[in-house]
């Protein structure tokens, strides 16, 4: 049996990368709570709901079954059975995903689903209200940063690693600090730091020193 681990922090801070490594590490289950959110997005766009019609989208979101599968280097994610690890991470989710993820009852959901995966410990979930609201009781909690010029970069750096179709990083800046003002400012769980979460700035840090600082904080 181990612990509950909660990372948050804005869009692209590198959250799912570490979170998995640090699963891995300590042989915790990992769950990334934003490929819900994306799973969630994608099935609307996919049905033709749109994304502003709070009662449809709730609807949705209890209907569907997502399912998440170990895979490298991702997690693979499934939607009633179908992998869509590929397809939620489009522009087209990235633009939408705030949408639904401010809708109140789409939260209720998720937050529900989310705390059935970690009831029994031994977990790593990342997100943005994970803290606050998902595991409040999280023995260890982390806010991970870094700033938006970094984290275009990366992503930038990501997209061109795989092949996949890329704005000019400027653009890919303003889209991610257009999610985090979006997540920020939401009235339902905005994007917050816990009290009692540790704030890490991975900026002129590698995935190993992140990696290496959580997992010292988490056999404390
Ligand atoms: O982490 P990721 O960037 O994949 O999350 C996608 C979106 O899902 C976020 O921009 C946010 O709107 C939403 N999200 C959320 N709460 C979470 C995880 C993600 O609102 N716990």
């Amino acid at each position: 049996k181990g612990l509950q681990v909660a990372i948050d922090g804005p869009a692209s801070a590198g959250k799912s990368t570490v979170a998995k490594q640090v699963a891995k590490r300590f042989g915790y289950i990992y769950c990334d709570t934003g490929a819900m959110y994306r799973s969630v997005t994608l099935a609307a766009l996919n049905q033709g709901i749109d994304v502003h019609d709070q009662a449809a989208v709730a609807a949705l979101a209890q209907r569907i079954k997502i399912g998440f599968e170990p895979g490298e280097p991702e997690q693979r994610v499934f939607v009633d059975g179908k992998e869509v690890t590929a397809a939620i991470r489009s522009n087209e989710v990235n633009a939408n995903v705030s949408a639904v993820a401010a809708i109140p009852a789409v939260r209720e959901e998720m937050v529900a689903q989310q705390r059935q995966i970690a009831a029994a410990g031994g977990i790593v979930m990342d997100g943005r209200d994970i803290g606050t609201t998902v595991l409040p009781n999280a023995q260890v909690k982390i806010f991970l940063v870094a700033s938006a010029h970094e984290r275009a970069r990366r992503r930038f750096e990501e997209n061109q690693r795989k092949g996949i179709a890329t704005t000019t990083l400027a653009e890919l800046q303003a889209a991610i600090e257009r999610r985090d003002k979006l997540d920020s400012e939401r009235s339902v769980s905005p994007l917050t730091q816990a009290q009692d979460a540790i704030r890490l700035d991975s900026t002129h840090l590698s995935i190993a020193q992140v990696v290496d600082e959580i997992s010292a904080i988490i056999k404390k």
